[in-house]
């Protein structure tokens, strides 16, 4: 279809010119959102299975951009993956969750990390060199890779993954699943948890394959003896099916939406939901 006509191909041309254009000023606009102070970073409680107390938090980030308005992580990590903007990013991330415990009496906070951060060289350094600033006890900092991170150079990163594990942190496999990840690989990296995919949870109650999937990522995470969390739980019937089948912990809309530094700090102290 490269000759179908000189109209299919303006058109072409011009979606393709307005997706850059897109990119360019969405890439503009985050180089100024940290000082502009339009980022925030939302907060979603991580709760026990069985008596729901709030284990920790996983830090959600927005960003209100005057151009866009409120644009999701979805849309513009990737954008900010593709150049270095995603460092500076991280970084406010990591300072503002961390700036958090203090407030917290015993929570963890789970910052997601992209491929690009965690491949950033002496990421483990920096790492340690924040929490040292921040006065925070490394156990208090867990830290979110996808698959697609480690697999690329699974050498390497068993390595990184090693190093950050004795350092005191906690590591945990995201939207676990969804990758190419092997089995057998996985008994190679230093992890504490498995986060299941929330299209799995989702999926849990319509299909046999989604909650084959499920049972079977909780089962090789006890053999394993990692925490296992559920993402995305949004009814009730899912926190029955999970309890059966020996979920340890469970995230989503039906414990509670991400919520700002404050409400995350009044439910940390109180136990109590917003
Ligand atoms: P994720 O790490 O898999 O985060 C879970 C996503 O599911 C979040 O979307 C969360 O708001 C949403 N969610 C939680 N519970 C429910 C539920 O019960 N139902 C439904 N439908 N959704 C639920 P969000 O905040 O839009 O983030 C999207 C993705 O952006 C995240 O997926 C993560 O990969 C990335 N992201 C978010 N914050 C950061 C960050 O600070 N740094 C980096 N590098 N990536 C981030
Ligand atoms: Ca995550
Ligand atoms: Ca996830
Ligand atoms: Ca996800």
């Amino acid at each position: 279809a490269k000759r179908s006509g000189r109209g299919v191909v303006r058109l072409f041309d011009d979606s393709m010119d307005e997706s850059i254009r897109f990119r360019r000023r969405v890439e503009e606009g985050l180089t100024q959102a940290i000082a502009k102070q339009e980022l925030a970073l939302l907060y979603q409680p991580i709760v026990a299975q069985g008596t729901l107390d709030i284990v920790g938090f996983e830090g959600l980030l927005r960003w209100n951009s005057p151009d866009h308005g409120a644009i999701g992580p979805a849309t513009f990590v990737p954008i900010a993956e593709e150049s270095n903007l995603i460092h500076d990013l991280g970084d406010w991330v990591l300072d503002s969750a961390l700036a958090m415990l203090a407030d917290w009496p015993s929570q963890y906070v789970s910052v997601n990390f992209s491929p690009r951060q965690f491949r950033r060289q002496n990421f483990v350094g920096h790492l340690v060199e924040k929490v040292q600033r921040a006065g925070i006890a490394p156990d208090r900092l867990q830290i979110e890779i996808t698959e697609t991170a480690i697999f690329d150079d699974a050498e390497r990163a068993a390595d990184t993954l090693y190093r950050l594990r004795q350092m005191g942190f906690r590591i945990a496999l995201d939207d676990f699943g969804t990758g190419y990840s092997s089995l057998y690989n996985i008994r190679k990296f230093a992890l504490d948890c498995l986060k299941i995919d929330r299209s799995f949870i989702d999926g849990m109650g319509r299909e046999r394959e989604s909650a084959a999937i499920v049972h079977s990522i909780i089962h090789l995470a006890r053999a394993l003896r990692l925490e296992v969390v559920a993402e995305g739980v949004e009814t009730e019937q899912q926190v029955q099916a999970l309890r059966l089948a020996g979920c340890s912990h469970l995230q989503g809309y039906f414990l509670s939406r991400p919520v700002d530094g404050a409400a995350a700090t009044d439910m940390a102290r109180s136990g109590a939901w917003p």
